[in-house]
């Protein structure tokens, strides 16, 4: 009984520190009640709809200390995905680490278009440049077990990530490092995706994410399209006859993105909008 009792003194329970969170993440979070719950849930050891149910209940101090340096290190910024270390994408949790670039709602398109011109009987080969986390690759790779899914990245780190989250997920990709196509000999595809860095190098957003996201995944250069360019130049040499090249882009490149996939001799040049209605992605055709 005593034990309980300081326990109660000693600790706090789920309602009131989820409201300790909100109130110290209002000014720095969009979601302070979301980042809060999430945090909470996580260091103590439950799913978020019992914190809902349960406020009452009372946090093991250990937890409680843990909880309020995540919520510390939220505040300084840092993305609720690398305080838990993972974050889901196409409903698959995948690991992140500050080696890769946190997996975006909106990217999920990428592998929605994918999917739709993967058919689920002989879908294929499948490369994922850029791959990071691994994210879209093993997303496609999921939904079509039957897709040979390549995943190739410049940095050693990001691939260690990806290859931790295929074992996590027994999923079967094969992962290369590769600056974009270098790696990849005369290997063709039916389609490659990619979601490369595209953001300006002078917008603030990117120093706001730089903050703790790599560089390498975000920086596209002086008009945020180096990497585009190197992908729409050197994807044809990689794709089958037939083949379709995806590219995420930036909500206000999608019109220079079509220009350069007809630069380059790609067919069937068409825009996707995201779930925002945004410009999101661009498809083309490898012409014949
Ligand atoms: N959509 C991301 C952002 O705005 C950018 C991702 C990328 O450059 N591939 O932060």
């Amino acid at each position: 009984m005593a034990k309980s009792r300081e326990l109660v003194r000693e600790g706090q329970t789920l309602g009131e520190m989820v409201q300790f969170g909100i109130a110290s993440l209002a000014l720095t979070s969009d979601s302070p009640a979301l980042d809060s719950e999430l945090l909470l849930a996580h260091t103590a050891s439950c799913e978020r709809s019992v914190i809902r149910a349960f406020p009452e209940r009372v946090v093991e101090p250990a937890a409680k200390a843990e909880y309020e340096r995540l919520i510390e290190r939220r505040r300084g910024g840092e993305p609720v995905a690398y305080l838990l270390g993972q974050r889901e994408f196409y409903a698959l949790p995948i690991r992140v680490s500050a080696a890769v670039l946190v997996p975006r709602p909106e990217t999920e398109l990428l592998v929605d278009t994918a999917l739709s011109y993967l058919p689920l009987e002989s879908p294929g080969a499948v490369l994922d440049v850029g791959t990071g986390s691994g994210a879209v690759a093993l997303a496609i790779k999921h939904e079509r077990p039957g897709a040979r899914v390549v995943g190739v990245d410049v940095s050693a780190e990001a691939l260690a990530v990806a290859a931790t989250n295929a074992s996590a997920l027994g999923l079967d990709i094969e992962l290369l490092e590769s600056s974009w196509f270098d790696g990849l000999g005369t290997r063709r595809f039916a389609l490659i995706v990619a979601n490369p860095p595209y953001v300006e190098t002078g917008d603030p957003v990117l120093e706001d994410a730089l903050r703790h996201e790599p560089r390498l995944a975000l920086d596209g250069g002086p008009d945020g399209l180096d990497a585009v360019r190197a992908i729409f130049g050197k994807a044809p040499a990689h794709l089958l006859e037939g083949g379709r090249l995806l590219v995420e882009h930036g909500h206000t490149q999608g019109e220079r993105v079509r220009q350069l996939a007809t630069i380059h001799g790609f067919s069937n040049v068409r825009t996707l909008k995201d779930l925002a209605g945004c410009d999101r992605a661009v498809l083309a055709d490898r012409a014949q």
